[in-house]
């Protein structure tokens, strides 16, 4: 049976029977809607209707979908090999990438793992941690220490450095990992910051930093976990916090990396640098799964002078040629234009464009920042009634609770932006 043999009603059939979504029910899930295909900031359905596109495939689609650079790029690279091992062979995509993320990252980041996605970059990041601190004979340092809120991915490692109470911690409490939370940064992005919206922190590291092998956390925009914006200060305080207690720092700029907040990486508005940071989402273009884990060179010398004498990981599908192809495209894409001019001008439409929806007396707060709009609403949302309103007014954004937000492709243009916004202050207007 080909692809093009489904019938839209038998795809809908065997999703429906036997396809997991994320984050979804098995039992009780409305039905999905089938896209055939994607071009510019549109998706289009089975049925024909475009749907204007403000998720970016959850922060990765940069450039919107179908980008003939970036399909040049995977059919080029096609050609030549679209896999190789990485145990024992390297390849230019691969060497090109590292070089890329290397340069345009901070100066002290300067080794490169690439893996597959975000979830296993946060992995990775916290094995380089622990494996550092046990190389260089603190072992007892194996502890991580972050803030409530926050999101870094599904996996048991990311899992375990997750709000606890939105990640259902109690489910698996007994094989997680048990680590240390403080409260979330206190002090807003465009607040002035003072050393007490730092003090959960502060306090945590005073009292564990023998046990800490690593603070992790989102810079400036925490995401999934309540796409909360906070102020650079925080950032630039946590830094001194982690040379002084001795903790390395991790930063997760796996949502934010790329040109997002209206920096190439959210870190640059604290002008810091981490002991480590996860890249994912954008690094594609949202073209192909690829993450990388960048660290110092105190850190990978630490562990490869240890006891295993070498980095413990290496996932099958690491570098993949095809994958690193398209992400080297991406990155040059995206550095080849007015970038920072282009989510200044987002920013000011989303400002101007979500704002009526600050009048409604179903939303607590609307708050912008770079190419990120989010309608705080007073009430978690009925998903299945207002995705399906989104989708009749030609919007596509996937809420979740009491959160309506959009990050556009950046090549969204004005007009398609004030439609998505007035399309979405509409249907929370219904709601
Ligand atoms: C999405 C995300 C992850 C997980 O990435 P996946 O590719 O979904 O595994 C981790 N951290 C942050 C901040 C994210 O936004």
């Amino acid at each position: 049976m080909s692809n093009s043999a489904l019938s839209t009603e038998q795809i809908l059939a065997i999703d429906k029977a036997h396809i997991w979504h994320p984050y979804a029910s098995m039992t009780d899930a409305p039905p999905s809607y089938p896209v055939v295909s994607a071009k510019g900031v549109r998706l289009k359905l089975a049925d024909g209707r475009e749907l204007i596109d403000g998720m970016s495939s959850w922060w990765a689609a940069i450039h919107g979908y179908n980008h003939p650079v970036l399909n040049q790029a995977a059919k080029t690279q096609l050609d030549d090999m679209s896999h190789v091992m990485f145990g024992g062979i390297t390849h230019p995509p691969a060497a090109k990438l590292a070089k890329l993320l290397v340069d345009i990252t901070p100066a002290p980041l300067s080794k490169v793992f690439i893996s597959d996605s975000g979830s296993v970059a946060v992995e990775v990041a916290i094995k380089m941690a622990l494996q550092y601190w046990y190389s260089i004979g603190r072992k007892e340092k194996n502890q991580l220490l972050t803030v409530r809120n926050g999101y870094h991915g599904d996996t048991f490692g990311a899992m375990a450095v997750c709000d606890p109470t939105t990640g259902m911690h109690h489910i698996f409490q007994d094989v997680l990992p048990q680590h240390h939370f403080v409260a979330q940064p206190q002090c807003r992005f465009d607040e002035s910051f003072e050393e007490q919206h730092i003090a959960d922190m502060k306090a945590a590291l005073e009292q564990h930093h023998q046990q800490l092998a690593a603070v992790i956390i989102e810079p400036i925009v925490q995401g999934a976990g309540g796409m909360h914006f906070y102020s650079p200060a925080y950032l630039t305080r946590l830094r001194q916090l982690c040379d002084e207690y001795d903790v390395l720092l991790i930063l997760d700029e796996i949502a934010t990396g790329f040109g997002r907040t209206g920096k190439l990486f959210a870190c640059e508005h604290a002008n810091i640098s981490p002991d480590i940071m996860c890249l994912g989402k954008a690094i594609t273009g949202g073209y192909l799964s690829l993450a990388a884990t960048l660290c110092t060179e105190k850190i990978s010398t630490g562990i490869s002078q240890g006891e295993a004498g070498c980095f413990m990981h290496g996932p099958t599908f690491m570098g993949n040629p095809l994958a690193t192809a398209v992400a080297c495209a991406s990155i040059e894409l995206l550095l080849s234009q007015p970038w920072q001019r282009v989510v200044a001008n987002i920013e000011q439409q989303l400002q101007q464009g979500l704002k009526p929806a600050q009048d409604l007396a179903q939303v607590a707060e609307v708050r912008v920042l770079g190419a990120i709009g989010v309608i705080e609403m007073k009430e978690a949302v009925n998903m299945a009634t207002i995705q399906k309103q989104l989708v009749d007014e030609g919007v596509w954004i996937r809420p979740f609770g009491k959160l309506v937000y959009t990050m556009p492709p950046f090549i969204i243009s004005d007009e398609d932006l004030a439609t998505l916004c007035a399309k979405i202050v509409k249907v929370l207007s219904l709601q």
